[in-house]
């Protein structure tokens, strides 16, 4: 018997959020639940899960179409726009903010929703995280991806487990020039690191395991400015990573959430920021449009599905809803308190490459004639 591949996505949009830039109300999420029953019921895909993080509508949706598939991708697209529908006739904020462009061609990627998806064969037992974030961008996975698959004082598997010893291959995108090179590890480490140690230009996309090239990872690269051509929200961005068996371990995979590290993103995209690992019921942004919000999922794929509890429903875990993280959010609010302190002197605000899509580049404007030459 052919092994039956299984394709796991996480399709994400901002379609409209209550009260500025801080939470996916219920009725959005309702329209979307809606749709993905229907969809499982006809069976389109084999199972679902809606979430939010702070703005942002998650589709965590499992199926056997494979990746870029055009039904799937539909799907997605007309949920976020009945959403956005909704989202418009209530005024909600930003309706339809990432829905970049109207006209739609069967694949979402290039037009504002972020995608990651993963299709894999399933193994004994197929243990999954989803990391999803809001106020931040694709670079944000940098530093934990690296931790977890690369470095190991965070993963002992690195040096315990002989099926991870062979290391493994980090696809790593510019997102500027849109060009990709793939490094290995341990051998190319500094390499990487010298690449991914700018996250606003250079992404990880892909992690295989060096010795089978086995998918491990996959993230959402998209960066809405450089679609749009101006700020248009953050790219907050997410990403399915595979546990266990050969693989980092669940905990391994958190571990690099133990402490708060900063990202870009925050308010207006625009600054420096604490990622805060957060439980589902706290994925709102509300201090000055944050901070940077991450949360994890945790499920078992199980032949082409979610795993299920008695009453059929998808077993999901709510990983950062633990006290184990208090520790991170504690610091993430201190070191929030430091940068906010500076207002909007650098290093608390971004770099003005990071800006350039920005109003700011209208105050230059601005001032541009009135600038006189200093002999
Ligand atoms: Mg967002």
């Amino acid at each position: 018997m052919m092994s039956m591949k299984t394709t796991i996505s996480v399709i994400k949009c901002d379609v409209g959020s209550l009260a500025g830039h801080h939470v996916v109300p219920q009725p959005l999420l309702n329209i979307a639940e809606r749709r993905l029953k229907e969809a499982a019921e006809t069976g389109l895909i084999n199972s679902y899960f809606v979430f939010n993080v702070g703005d942002d509508m998650e589709l965590l949706m499992v199926h056997n179409k494979g990746v870029d598939n055009t039904e799937i991708h539909t799907l997605a697209w007309n949920v976020f726009q009945e959403a956005a529908k909704k989202a418009t006739n209530l005024k909600l904020y930003g309706a339809g903010q990432d829905l970049l462009v109207t006209a739609f061609s069967g694949n979402v990627r290039g037009l504002g929703p972020g995608v990651a998806e993963m299709e894999i064969e399933e193994r004994a037992s197929e243990p999954i995280v989803v990391l999803a974030a809001d106020k931040t961008e694709p670079g944000a996975w940098n530093y934990p991806l690296f931790k977890i698959f690369a470095d190991p004082s965070n993963t002992a598997g690195l040096v315990i487990d002989p099926k991870m010893m062979c290391g493994f291959k980090f696809e790593v995108l510019d997102v500027i020039e849109n060009k990709a090179v793939v490094l290995k590890c341990p051998e190319e480490m500094y390499e990487l690191i010298a690449l991914i140690g700018t996250p606003g230009r250079y992404v990880i996309r892909r992690i295989w395991r060096a010795s089978d090239d086995m998918i491990c990872a996959v993230s959402s690269t998209t960066r809405l400015s450089l679609i749009a051509g101006r700020y248009v929200g953050k790219d907050d961005p997410v990403c399915i990573i595979r546990a266990q068996h050969g693989l980092p371990a669940l905990g391994e995979i958190l571990a690099p959430f133990m402490h708060s590290y900063f990202v870009e993103g925050w308010m207006r995209g625009s600054h420096w920021g604490p990622l805060m690992p957060v439980g589902l019921k706290d994925a709102r942004c509300t201090v000055f449009d944050g901070p940077p919000r991450v949360v994890a999922i945790g499920l078992q794929i199980c032949n082409g599905k979610i795993a299920c509890d008695d009453d059929g429903k998808p077993m999901i875990a709510d990983l950062f809803a633990d006290v184990a993280f208090d520790m991170a959010r504690q610091e993430a609010m201190q070191f929030a308190a430091i940068l906010r302190r500076m207002g909007e002197f650098m290093p608390a605000r971004l770099g003005p490459e990071e800006l350039e899509y920005t109003g700011l580049k209208e105050t230059l404007k601005k001032l541009e004639k009135r600038f006189k030459k200093v002999e």
